[in-house]
């Protein structure tokens, strides 16, 4: 027993949830690998996570909780014991709940894709403290509304089934850097034959790889979605009796997109009228044809109605009817977890706190008490989130976290740009040193996480900090007292075989192999939504159009550049930043500029720029390049601010502006000047 392998899940925000295999030799991890066993897997993992073991024992670590010692921000802490630690957090909730407990403010995301080292602990302690209640939407949730309100729920085809596409439109997703089990089925489908189009503003590693890439500008792809729409109108590259049975506003969908002759979205798209007739026909006439969507395109104003027309097109077609068509963006909604009996929203008792938008904290830590507003922010109880680093408009964030009169927590395995603004930072555990259990939104699998390790220095897990702090707040609900293989347990309930996932790690959802072949979508009418009557009820428009983007290139003639910033291929989010052997390979922060909007800027390629606008300057070196389209440049994230330039990060210029569904943040949807210095 000297030597064994212990299986687990990866938790990063990524759609491809692999199965991982830790070897460990006498109580230290020695390599984590993929399982072969996982059909997903297939025994790889990205650069990222087979460096874990890197991560897991970095010479940076948290190892005792710390306590601030110096000014809000200069990084100065001592340690104490927990015991001291837990004690006094305790106490400052205890005054400030006596108050009004609604200025205590969890944030959280996706540090932790795990059901149970994510919102379960946490989620029972902010609800029985009555916290302000946290709108979690940094990420997804415009596509997710977009999904909601089309197909009825984060729901897709199955991602195995791509490998038999013979057209797979990859869309919005650099999928070799950001869903490479993905990427791997697609090169499967090419082999046998498939097309592989890249719709994208950057020519990304994965446009190199496609047959074909569509450089649309940023923010348009409605107006590309709703001309491939006139087209397969107009040429009748439609599947009449599959629209007939299963959808839902046909007739009003067809005259919005009549309004989208190719010619007018080119005009808008910044592409070629004749790139997407020639896409249409690809599309309209190939069978089985498959869309892989992500969420980068829906960082705009218009994100959810793009998705939404996106999501309306395999109904069109008919492409649902095969196991090798349809749309995939999420399947999440599949997955039957029981937030309830996790989260335990009943321990509010009837009170409804107010709840606080994640992409907007930048404001909200800066304003006052008020009527409409509640409270001030007076607490912050930062977990599996780095929001200085990730949150828009982030000199706005990083004044917030800089106020003195505010009391901020930060869980964490390290010092990040978050944990330097904290009063106490305590050190968490990894994915190697607890137990969770995972859905995911790119496959249909259940994977448990079991502990490889004991936790490294005096690291807890997130539950037992929760746990520890509700039994010094008088919480005496069993539920604070149950263990986290109790919470795995309790995840799924009967819903999924739980020996199973002891001794595979894995189990597979009973999903249809074509979900929607027979039509049957989740939506209060059980069809395919190109109308929907509950966005209409709330004032929206019901049919999906073209929304341009809040910052529309052209608009400003001080900021005459559109700036992007997808995760540069060895981050995730900003996650593995500090990770030496994966910064060395990213370098520096930079900005890609193409040779036209450098020349005219006298930029050269590993000069230092200055990037700005209203919001804020980040620093950074350009790389001028072809994956850049002249009039937008890309601005690879998300660097630690603290390990940037002149300590700024590509936020300093995104906006606190939010999208047409989900609330969610514009972070794609930007205008920039650039500047040699
Ligand atoms: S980040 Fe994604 S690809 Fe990498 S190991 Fe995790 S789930 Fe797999």
């Amino acid at each position: 027993m000297s030597v064994h392998t212990v299986r687990g899940a990866c938790p990063h925000d990524c759609p491809d949830t692999c199965a991982l295999l830790t070897t460990v030799d006498h109580g230290v991890a020695q390599e984590v690998r993929g399982n072969p066993e996982h059909p997903m897997t297939a025994g790889v993992l990205c650069t990222k996570v087979s460096r874990y073991t890197e991560r897991t024992y970095h010479p940076e670590r948290v190892l005792t909780p710390l306590r601030r010692t110096g000014p809000k921000g200069a990084g100065q802490f001592e340690p104490v014991s927990w015991d001291e630690a837990l004690d006094d957090i305790a106490a400052r909730l205890t005054a400030l709940a006596a108050k009004d407990p609604q200025a205590i403010l969890p944030y959280s995301y996706a540090g932790t894709m795990g059901l149970v080292q994510g919102e379960s602990m946490a989620s029972r302690f902010f609800h029985r403290l009555g916290a302000s209640l946290l709108d979690r939407t940094i990420c997804a949730s415009a596509g997710g509304e977009a999904l909601l309100h089309t197909l009825g729920g984060k729901v897709g085809m199955r991602v195995e089934f791509f490998a038999e596409s013979r057209l797979i439109l990859i869309w919005g997703s650099n999928a070799i850097a950001s869903n490479l089990h993905f990427w791997r089925l697609a090169q499967q489908a090419r082999r046998a034959g498939a097309r592989l189009v890249c719709i994208d503003p950057r020519r990304t590693e994965t446009a190199d790889k496609c047959d074909e890439h569509v450089q649309l500008q940023p923010g348009t792809d409605a107006a590309l979605a709703l001309a491939l729409m006139h087209e397969l109108i107009a040429n009748d590259w439609l599947d009449h009796d599959y629209i007939a049975r299963h959808t839902l506003g046909w007739d009003a969908l067809r005259e919005r997109a009549l309004q989208w002759p190719p010619q007018r979205a080119a005009q808008v798209c910044g592409v070629p009228a004749d790139q997407i007739r020639a896409l249409a026909r690809d599309y309209g006439t190939t069978q089985p044809a498959a869309i892989r969507l992500n969420y980068g395109m829906q960082r705009v104003r218009g994100g959810g109605n793009a998705a939404r027309a996106i999501a309306c097109l395999p109904a069109l077609t008919g492409a649902w009817r095969h196991r090798a068509g349809g749309v995939l963006l999420s399947n999440s909604g599949r997955f039957p977890a029981r937030r309830d009996v996790l989260q335990r929203p009943d321990l509010l008792a009837g009170h409804q706190p107010r709840t606080i938008n994640m992409s907007t904290i930048g404001d909200d830590l800066l304003r006052p008490a008020s009527p409409a507003f509640g409270p001030r922010i007076e607490a912050l109880v930062v977990y599996n989130s780095n929001p200085v680093a990730v949150a828009p408009e982030s000199g706005k964030v990083a004044q917030g976290f800089a106020r003195d009169d505010l009391f901020t927590v930060v869980l964490e395995h390290f010092r990040t740009d978050t944990a330097d603004q904290a009063d106490y930072v305590l050190p968490a555990t990894t994915q190697l040193e607890h137990w969770d259990i995972h859905a995911s939104y790119g496959h249909t699998d259940v994977l448990l996480n079991r502990p490889a390790i004991t936790p490294v220095g005096e690291a807890l897990t997130n539950t037992e900090i929760f746990r520890r702090l509700a039994a010094r707040m008088g919480y005496t609900d069993p539920c604070f007292q149950e263990d986290d293989l109790t919470l795995c347990r309790a995840a799924f309930g009967d819903a999924v075989d739980f020996d199973r996932l002891l001794s595979h790690g894995y189990a597979p959802l009973p999903v249809p192999e074509a979900p929607f072949a027979q039509g049957g979508f989740p939506t209060p009418s059980g069809r395919c939504e190109f109308y929907s009557e509950r966005l209409a009820r709330q004032g929206l428009d019901g049919l999906p159009d073209h929304l341009p983007n809040h910052e529309t290139p052209g608009s400003s003639p001080r900021y005459p550049l559109a700036m992007i910033s997808p995760p540069a291929r060895n981050f995730l989010n900003s996650s593995f930043v500090n990770v030496k052997s994966l910064r060395d390979i990213e370098g520096e922060p930079v900005l890609e500029i193409s040779a036209q909007d450098a020349a005219a800027r006298g930029i050269s390629s590993g000069g230092v720029v200055r990037v700005f606008n209203d919001r804020g300057e980040y620093h950074c070196k350009a790389v001028v390049s072809a994956r850049a389209r002249p009039g937008v440049v890309n601005g690879l994230g998300i660097w630690w601010r603290k390990l940037g330039l002149r300590g700024t990060n590509v936020n300093e210029l995104t906006s606190q502006k939010l999208t047409d569904l989900g609330r969610a943040p514009v972070f794609y949807d930007c205008l920039v000047d650039v500047q040699a210095l």
